[in-house]
């Protein structure tokens, strides 16, 4: 197996991270940070520093994990990739659509399941969504994420470079799906066909359940319109993020973040309850 391109995924992602925080400081769609240099820089260092933790787990522990299954499997000829004996470029596909759709359920996972969903309630409880949020999530969150891609790797037979190509198309998408920036409307009613642009999953970062809980996709768009968890809104500038119960600038903080999943109660439906009402429509409609 060639040296995967570590360094230079992580220089894509860099400079991407550039790119969208001098967007979003040139034409936010929010204005939430208008005025307030401070308390964005300080937002931002906060969600980043969570990041820069999952990034080192990842380039060391999590990818060591990956490619001692991947060298297992692959010694063994075992999973879908080996078996299936294709053109290396019909290999790559494969193995980013399959991943693709494999964080799909996995995303749907961590709304469904109460344990999981204290993790990845880091990520949903940023009421100032920007691109720093791409980073946001907690550290239980990755560790769980990488271990139960142990046996997708090895049922799909996949290599290490598969992944690694996967990452860096899905954190791409992910950092530019998060930005407080709003593409002219055609474009993203465009892109949105193929991949998850910021009108979509602004609407997955809504304080509403029921919108929380739609748009699950992380890179292509289409797992959600096949399995019905769609969803479009007409007033995109009126949704409100984060999380009604960590709205409070000390539950913002660096270390109430890390101590978040082991507070109150895992119930989605706990938030629910101490929202005001509002209509919102069922998937699928009111659309733009
Ligand atoms: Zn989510």
């Amino acid at each position: 197996m060639s040296k995967p391109p570590v360094e230079s995924s992580g220089a894509v992602a860099f400079g991407l991270l550039v790119a969208l925080l001098l967007w979003e400081s040139a034409a936010p769609f929010m204005a939430f940070f208008r005025g307030r240099l401070r308390e964005r820089l300080g937002h931002d260092a906060i969600n980043l520093c969570l990041g820069g933790i999952n990034a080192l787990f990842n380039a060391t522990a999590a990818a060591a994990l990956w490619m001692w299954t991947a060298r297992v499997v692959s010694g063994a000829s075992f999973g879908l990739l080996h078996w299936l004996e294709l053109s290396r470029a019909t290999e790559f596909v494969l193995a980013v659509l399959l991943l693709d759709l494999w964080m799909y359920w996995w995303h749907r996972l961590c709304h469904r399941i109460p344990m999981l969903w204290r993790f990845h309630r880091v990520h949903h409880s940023d009421p100032r969504m920007d691109v720093s949020t791409a980073y946001r999530f907690h550290f239980g969150e990755m560790a769980a994420s990488a271990v139960v891609r142990v046996p997708v790797i090895a049922v799909m037979g996949l290599g290490l470079e598969h992944i690694l190509l996967f990452e860096v198309m899905m954190f791409a998408v992910v950092q530019i799906q998060h930005a407080n920036i709003g593409l002219p409307p055609t474009l993203d009613r465009v892109l949105r066909r193929l991949i998850v642009t910021p009108f979509m999953h602004k609407i997955h970062h809504s304080d509403l359940v029921a919108e929380t809980d739609s748009n699950y996709c992380s890179l292509f768009s289409w797992w959600d319109r096949v399995f019905g968890t769609y969803r479009e809104r007409a007033d995109l500038a009126g949704i409100r993020f984060g999380l009604a119960e960590f709205q409070s600038a000390g539950e913002q903080k660096f270390a109430a973040l890390i101590l978040n999943p082991f507070a109150g109660s895992g119930s989605k439906n706990s938030v629910v309850k101490s929202v005001p009402k509002r209509n919102a429509p069922p998937p699928n409609e009111n659309k733009i």
